[in-house]
């Protein structure tokens, strides 16, 4: 199955809000996923992951995490690194208590650095992590997202490579992809073969247990300028959930647009109806 995650708390949750109270509500909605938005920090209260877990089971959602955006595995001062490691780590700790099955990191920026050479970084950097998860036992999935902005270390091919080394699987993006490219990756032709790499690199097995993100995204010269609700933007999303649908693509799409739950229920039902 393909679940439509909403990006967090949906804006419709009843005060005073937060995560359970709003899974409630997207299962209420019709919704059976969400991403629970780690981006400024970590939660550190195993309790109230406790709550999330039983909540998610009981209504039989699917939760994934994604992690603070301040993490540069390609940062040069050890206390930086450490630091970015740590919030990993944090992340997957706190998801695997929460029953969350992914966690979406943004991995490095070039820092101008020659990308071999970051690449590098960034495996070392993966090593550790994932070296130090597996000591707590965390069975989770460390999912490397392609990026939007050139800066950013992160094109499908680096997250592949990085994801097939690893054995863990990567968060495709396909809205930053097609910032980055100033409109590429917004036809079937070009989905189809982004599926085709990402087969070729993980199998064919992946395809049913796959990491992405979706919205209507706004861009210049540089990249990523800002996520747009679909139907103001020029993503061709019926397109794309058309080739999902032909290829039997299952996990997780959550959709990151502003309009939150609305454009989450638009595309399940789009997609429902194929
Ligand atoms: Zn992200």
């Amino acid at each position: 199955m393909l679940h439509f995650a909403v990006a967090g708390a949906p804006l419709s949750t009843p005060k005073p809000g937060g995560t359970v109270e709003g899974i409630r509500r997207a299962h209420a909605l019709g919704i059976t996923a969400m991403e629970l938005e780690w981006v400024q920090n970590v939660p550190k209260n195993p309790e109230r992951m406790a709550e999330i877990r039983s909540t998610a089971e009981e209504l039989n959602m699917v939760l994934t995490v994604h992690a603070p955006y301040f993490v540069n595995l390609n940062a040069k001062e050890k206390e930086k690194l450490e630091a970015s490691k740590r919030r990993v780590l944090d992340a997957m700790e706190m998801g695997q208590l929460a029953g969350a099955r992914s966690v979406c990191v943004h991995p490095a920026f070039y820092l101008g650095g020659d990308p071999e050479e970051v690449y590098e970084h960034v495996r070392a950097a993966t090593g550790d992590i994932l070296s130090r998860a597996g000591k707590k036992r965390l069975t989770l999935n460390l999912a490397f997202e392609t990026m939007g902005k050139g800066t950013q270390f992160g094109t499908l091919e680096e997250v592949l490579r990085l994801s097939k080394e690893f054995g863990i699987y990567p968060c495709i993006d396909s809205a930053h992809m097609h910032a980055r490219t100033n409109g590429a990756w917004n036809s079937a032709k070009e989905w189809n073969a982004l599926l085709d790499l990402y087969q070729k690199s993980l199998g064919k097995r992946a395809l049913k247990r796959m990491h992405m993100h979706y919205s209507g995204i706004e861009y210049t010269q540089k990249g990523e300028r800002k996520h747009l609700p679909l139907k103001e933007s020029d993503a061709k999303w019926k397109d794309f959930l058309k080739v999902l649908k032909a290829r039997g693509v299952e996990g997780v799409i959550v959709c990151e647009s502003p309009a939150m739950e609305k454009d989450t229920v638009l595309m399940q039902k789009a997609f429902d109806r194929m």
